[in-house]
């Protein structure tokens, strides 16, 4: 078993970090939060009291943190001065541009980092269940890999440095846009008529079927257990799922490719998140698209 350090213990990390502990690591945690260390605690972990420390002596620092800021601002202040044999692995998702300049800043120290964020929301990473899609090099790939198994049911390298944001935020433009046409069909059919569990019978076993449908069917009391029959609570916040469109939108704009789709998710889920829904599971959204058009 290794010394890990772990920054960010937040929905995602606190979870996260608590599985690697389980599984007889050393893991020495830090976050901003008191009650957030005072929770890692419980599950096992040291709380330490800075990032700096947490990464001294560890063989893996893994970093769960909100967006690309905190991560730059975290690999500048306090991973400079990492040992050779550490790898670093970044869970959070963020930019393309920052993932790939906080690797080159480390592989030109001589030091492995890799891009790995996730797929499964809260649950899995309390469950350890998470997917992982890996930037990196091979040999990268190959020291964060046990640790990420350690959390995860799947992990796998998507390609070299920011491959795995590319993988996260196209998977995510997939399922904002596949999400904003199932609430806009499942209200339609209503308008005119049709019985949500009706369409949902037919559609689910026609060309209609998606995962958006058939696994989080966004109208609630329909298809299995979803967010939509807990009012919309828990799940994957409306918020997060603007923040992936707009990493994919950013990324698109710098990459000159056409996301027409992608864009009109994005701006619908930004209404959604200005009028304050942004705390709701991003299903929450046929809300806003069962209101008559006005
Ligand atoms: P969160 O806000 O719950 O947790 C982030 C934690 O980072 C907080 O505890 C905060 O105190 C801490 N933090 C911020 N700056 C710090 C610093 N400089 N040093 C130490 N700690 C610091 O966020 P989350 O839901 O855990 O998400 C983390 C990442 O995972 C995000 O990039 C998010 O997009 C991604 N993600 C989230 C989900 C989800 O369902 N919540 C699913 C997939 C991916």
């Amino acid at each position: 078993m290794a010394r890990v350090g772990f920054i960010g213990l937040g929905n995602m990390g606190g979870g996260m970090a608590a599985n690697l502990a389980k599984k007889g690591h050393d893991v020495r945690a830090f976050d901003l939060s008191a009650a957030a260390l005072d929770a890692a605690r419980a599950a096992g972990c040291l709380p330490v009291g800075s990032a700096r420390e947490a990464a001294d002596g560890a063989e893996a620092v893994i970093t769960m943190l909100p967006a690309g800021t905190h991560v730059a601002q975290v690999y500048a202040d306090s991973l400079g001065e990492t040992a050779v044999d550490t790898v670093l692995i970044d869970c959070s998702t963020i930019d393309l541009a920052t993932a790939r300049r906080i690797a080159a800043e480390a592989a030109a120290r001589g030091i492995a980092a890799v891009d790995a964020p996730v797929s499964g929301g809260i649950a899995a990473a309390q469950a350890g269940t998470l997917t992982f899609m890996v930037g990196g090099t091979v040999q990268g790939f190959d020291r964060a890999r046990p640790f990420l198994d350690d959390m995860g049911k799947a992990v796998i390298h998507a390609g070299e440095s920011g491959a795995g944001q590319v993988a996260k935020m196209c998977n995510n433009l997939i399922l904002g846009a596949t999400m904003a046409a199932t609430c806009e069909a499942f209200a339609l059919a209503e308008r005119l008529g049709l019985d949500a569990q009706t369409f949902y019978d037919i559609s689910s076993k026609a060309t209609g079927q998606s995962w958006s449908m058939t696994s989080y069917c966004p109208v609630p009391g329909v298809g299995p257990e979803s967010p939509a029959d807990r009012n919309y609570g828990g799940g994957f916040a409306g918020a997060l799922m603007l923040k992936d469109l707009e990493l994919a939108m950013a990324a698109a704009g710098g990459a000159d490719a056409q996301v027409p789709m992608g864009a009109r998710a994005r701006d619908l889920y930004r209404e959604f998140v200005d009028a304050g829904q942004g705390g709701l599971d991003f299903s929450g959204i046929i809300r806003m698209l069962s209101a008559p058009r006005g």
